[in-house]
This record gives C-alpha cells, structure tokens and sequence, in this order.
C-alpha cells in the first residue's frame, strides 16, 4: 500500500539510516573476528545462597574488548549476534570457555559438589540439532559433570515453543545439565506454557524487585510469583539484589538463592577467584552483613 512504499523510500534514501546499516555491518563483521582474535572475555557474578551466605555457583557474562570502542556490554552486541548468526560461534565460545574456567578452578579452589556454572543461551543455539552433543562433548573434554552446568534462557525469546526447543530441551535434562528461565517478569509467556516448560529454576528479572522495600504492593506482588513458581515445583533465584534490604526482604518471602551488586559485581577470573577462595574459607560476605 502507499504507506509502505512511503517508508521504503524514506529507508532507501534516508542518509542517516544508510550510515546506520553500514555501522551494523561493519560492527557484524568485526565481531566474527572477534572471536578468533580473542577480544571476547567472561566476567563471572556469583550466585549466592542469602540464608548462609555461601557461594552456590557462577554466571558467565561475556564482554567484548573493542579495539577502539573499549569494553562492549553483551547488551550490544547479542542482538546482533543472534540477527547475523554470529551467536553459534559465539555461544561455543563462551561454553567452552566457562567449562574450561570451571575445570581450572575445581583444581585451584575448593569448590562444594554442587557448585554450578550458569551460561546464558540464544534460542538460536537450542534449535540447532546438533545443539545437545556439543555441550556433551565439551563437557567431557573437560570432565566437567552436566549437573554443574545450567543453562539460562530468556523467557522472551522462548514463547514460540518449537519442536527443535523442545528436542533440545529434552536432550540436554536427559544429559542432566539444568535449565532455567532467565528474566522472568520481561516476556509474556503464558504460565501455563512456563508450567509445561522442562526448567528447574526462575530467574526473576530484577526490574521486578526494584522498589521491594519501600513499596507495600509490590513486595505483596513478587510474593505472590515466588508462590506461584514455586508451587509450580520450580525454584527462584532473584536477580539484581543491590542492597541489603533488598536481600532481607526476599529471604522473609521464603527466597533463598540471589545474585546482584550487593553480593558481587561481575568480575574477570582471577577476580573471581579470588572471591572463592575468601569464600572457601568463609569470609566473602560484604562487611557487616550477618545472615
Ligand atoms: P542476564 O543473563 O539476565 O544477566 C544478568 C545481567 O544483570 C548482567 O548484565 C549483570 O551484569 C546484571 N546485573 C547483575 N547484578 C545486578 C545488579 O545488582 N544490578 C544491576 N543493575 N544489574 C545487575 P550483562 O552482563 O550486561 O548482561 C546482559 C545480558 O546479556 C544478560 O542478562 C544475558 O541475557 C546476555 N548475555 C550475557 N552473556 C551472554 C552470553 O554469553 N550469551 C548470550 N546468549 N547472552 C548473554
Ligand atoms: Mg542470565
Ligand atoms: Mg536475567
Ligand atoms: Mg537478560
């Protein structure tokens, strides 16, 4: 209709969205190479257990060292990743990296048994076929257990529940590894579809829990989901806990597991290590916090 060609001549010869799509390209390819450049680092943020204070495992957050852009947020460059299709190569990667960095830290750190590796997946990389022998065998390259890795995907890009989600969904539980919903609260998935999804545990995005404290409705609210998931046999853990309140608050509604700034930034290896050590020998808590 006339509306459309409207827009498609404006697209054509619209001068700033031309210099946009050259800058999208260009920013493409640079990012195929950086992976085998080696610009692409993990940071690692633990996830905490807030009744005791321990140290329950890691999530591997990647970063872009840009070499004239400087550290680029995943936030960036994921969706452009997923879009090109640079995120097979990419999501390899950051696997085989994070299963790598656990092994090393299984023989540099004391680590409890149940320690797990959480990495964030596209839903690109679930609807590969081929998707469940990869993480197999990157696994055993490292003889690292598929019960100490767990794999996150967002809510919102999970709704359209094909068969190949399925299959691979069903592959890796059948492999053992775990599975959670990441950024809960974001998407529109229907409960029930979430209900009949084969996950462990619910990542409650942290825009739910912004205002817990001060906020009488809101704190009722998230009561309300953490019933809700949890009746539904799951668990929660709740993402972007900043304050010690915050963390208060959530282990009076019956959540014990969180992850945020208040408990650590995401940080580089050796950082991180560092982190687990003090915590092997029971002092990482932030100062001045008793549980
Ligand atoms: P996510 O998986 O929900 O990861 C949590 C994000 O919240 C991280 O942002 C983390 O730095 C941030 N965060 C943690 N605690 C707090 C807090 O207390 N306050 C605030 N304001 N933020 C907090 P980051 O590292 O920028 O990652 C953004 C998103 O990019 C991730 O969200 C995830 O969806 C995606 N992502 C990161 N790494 C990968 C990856 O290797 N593969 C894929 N496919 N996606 C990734
Ligand atoms: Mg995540
Ligand atoms: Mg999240
Ligand atoms: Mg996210």
């Amino acid at each position: 209709d006339a509306k459309r060609d409207a827009t498609k001549n404006v697209t054509l010869f619209d001068p700033i969205l031309l210099y946009a799509r050259q800058m999208r390209t260009k920013l493409v390819s640079e990012l195929r190479t950086a992976i085998d450049a080696g610009q692409l680092a993990l940071y690692y943020q633990p996830v905490v257990d807030m009744a005791t204070g321990r140290i329950k495992g890691v999530e591997a957050l990647v970063r872009w060292n840009h070499p004239t852009r400087g550290l680029v947020m995943p936030d960036e460059f994921i969706p452009l990743a997923e879009e090109s299709g640079a995120i097979v190569d990419l999501g390899r990667w950051v696997l085989r990296t994070g299963v790598a960095q656990l092994h090393s830290w299984a023989k540099s750190v004391q680590l409890s048994a149940d320690f797990t590796l959480r990495v964030n997946i596209s839903v690109t990389e679930l609807q590969r076929l081929e998707f469940v022998d990869e993480v197999r065998d990157v696994l055993s390259n490292w003889s690292v257990s598929p019960s100490q890795l767990v794999l996150e995907l967002t809510e919102s890009t999970l709704v359209t529940g094909t068969e190949s989600e399925r299959y691979s969904l069903l592959g890796l539980r059948q492999l053992g590894v775990g599975l959670d919903i990441d950024d809960f609260g974001t998407g529109y998935s229907s409960l029930n579809y979430l209900r009949n999804l084969p996950v462990d545990v619910v990542k409650v995005d942290r825009s739910l829990i912004g205002n817990v404290v001060e906020d009488a409705s809101q704190r009722r609210f998230v009561a309300a989901i953490l019933e809700l998931i949890q009746s539904c046999g799951m668990d929660v853990v709740f993402e972007g806990v900043e304050t010690k309140e915050q963390a208060q608050v959530l282990r009076s509604l019956g959540c014990s597991t969180g992850q945020g700034f208040f408990f650590a930034r995401p940080a580089p290896p050796a950082q991180l290590e560092s982190i687990l050590r003090a915590a092997a020998e029971g002092s990482f808590l932030p100062i001045g916090v008793s549980f």
